[in-house]
């Protein structure tokens, strides 16, 4: 349930309003921009009675939300959520465009990519440190070295670095070394780890599931709200579907949709839903296109040798050429990088 309040209303009258649904053991959530006021009911709100709130000062409307996302509805916040991760901004009008290799393999291989991508205009490094393999025989990643070394190619470039976290066990070494934790796509439904994120405040790349719905993923951004972390961005990375020709399959649509449920931006990640390089170029421009607050792309300097996902990488001068067409499309889109 939503609250619309007079955009003109006084403090005074949203805190009776406040306390009348805390007096019922609801949480609330106001926001509050120039032309609107909304408090948002957080828990069960069925004892609430909409005609009674419409009687308190300054209640304009109450709505019932029809979602069971409530800190990430669009309902509860009309404007763009914009994450602020040190200098750079992701969402509203700001592209956030994270590239690097899977896998952080040594000290020069992501330095040499961290420099080249930063170079075509790139805004964070991404690279793996634990890496969620379907097979216990392969490469399982650097692990803290690794994190070690996505910070030595920090210090050298400014960039700042989005890895992904596995296990609630190593929270604490994220929150220190991490600029951004992504939770990849296998572990979107880890619900311990998301609470554990949601004790947090760092930015979280919340990647879609294999085969999770829209709702399941805004569901899962909402365990991370819940815990009191609403820096979230959302990562489209393809879904599971019938279809061979490509790793997954990726849904678009998704992009609109999630801009209308959700404040929350959203970022696309071709590499992985493609599967292969040759795809990353179409499917990158398409999703800037399609109104998408960013990238995640895999760039290896040396594909045929990567340690992971080298076949659906694209080499450091294919992404200085992708990266001036997304400038022209950001630009048609109204966005800068
Ligand atoms: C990755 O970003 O390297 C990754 C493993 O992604 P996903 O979780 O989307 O498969
Ligand atoms: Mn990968």
């Amino acid at each position: 349930m939503i609250v619309v309040m007079n955009p003109k209303v006084t403090d005074s009258d949203i805190d009776i309003v406040r306390k009348e649904l805390e007096s019922k053991g609801l949480s609330v959530h106001l926001s509050q921009g120039s032309t609107y006021c909304i408090i948002g009911i957080v828990g069960d709100a069925s004892n609430i009675d909409p005609d009674k709130l419409l009687t308190f000062d300054g209640v304009d409307k109450v709505l019932k939300v029809q979602h069971p996302f409530k800190k990430a509805n669009r309902l509860f916040k009309p404007e763009d959520s914009i994450i602020k991760v040190e200098n750079t901004l992701v969402g509203g009008s700001n592209l956030g465009i994270m590239a690097g290799p899977c896998s952080v393999e040594s000290e020069e291989q992501i330095i040499e990519i961290a420099k080249k991508v930063k170079a075509s205009g790139a805004n964070f490094l991404r690279g793996g440190a634990f890496k969620p393999r379907t097979s216990p025989y392969s490469f399982q990643g650097l692990e803290l070295e690794g994190l070690r070394l996505l910070k030595l190619a920090k210090k050298e470039t400014g960039l700042p670095i989005v890895t992904e976290i596995m296990s609630t066990d190593y929270i604490d070494d994220f929150v220190r070394e991490v600029d951004v934790i992504q939770v990849g796509a296998r572990n979107m439904q880890n619900f311990d780890l998301l609470k554990q994120l949601g004790k947090t405040d760092k930015p979280i790349l919340l990647k879609r599931g294999l085969s999770a719905t829209i709702e399941e993923w805004l569901m899962s951004a909402e365990y991370i709200m819940a815990g009191g972390n609403e820096n979230i961005i959302l990562c489209e990375r393809g879904i599971r579907t019938y279809e061979g020709y490509t790793r997954n399959t990726l849904d678009l649509s998704a992009v609109p949709v999630v801009k209308r449920l959700s404040h929350l931006p959203i970022i696309v990640d071709p590499s992985h839903a493609a599967g292969y390089w040759y795809l990353v170029e179409p499917l990158a421009k398409a999703a800037i296109a399609a109104g998408a607050d960013g990238l995640m792309i895999e760039v290896h300097n040396n594909p045929q040798c990567a340690l992971s996902d080298g076949q659906q990488s694209i080499k450091p001068e294919s992404f200085d050429e992708l990266m001036k067409k997304i400038k022209v499309l950001a630009e048609i889109e109204g966005k800068n990088i």
